[in-house]
């Protein structure tokens, strides 16, 4: 009795595997995008692929985001145009995000990169 259990298993692992494996290209291919997050201020440990926008709508002052190398460190861009250095935030209809100039941060790891439509281009 045991090794029919055991064959009909075996069929079921053979019948399943191609929607298994399918199934996780799938889940592989599904784009990361970094999206926007408005908020009033920044919350303590931020969120992976979210960038965080601090202000009112048309009006904002802030952004910060985690390191997308992996770091653990977190980002923060100045979006006022008074101040220097400066950074635009566009945000798109599909809520990815572009940030205008790269990101290069001058300590730590040292990441130089482009957040454009969300993703991240590596300089
Ligand atoms: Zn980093």
């Amino acid at each position: 009795m045991n090794s029919i259990a055991a064959y009909f298993w075996w069929i079921w692992s053979v019948i399943t595997f191609v929607p298994r494996w399918a199934w996780s290209k799938l889940l592989k291919k599904q784009p990361t995008l970094y999206c926007a997050n408005q908020v009033d201020e920044f919350p303590d440990s931020l969120k992976p692929l979210t960038v965080y926008l601090a202000g009112e709508r048309g009006n904002l002052w802030a952004a910060a985001m985690l390191c997308p190398c992996g770091c653990g460190e977190k980002i923060e861009l100045n979006l006022l145009e008074q101040v220097r250095p400066c950074w635009s935030a566009e945000q798109h209809s599909d809520r990815s995000i572009t940030l205008m100039p790269s990101v290069w941060r001058q300590k730590g790891c040292k990441s130089h990169f482009f957040v454009r439509h969300g993703q991240i281009d590596w300089c």
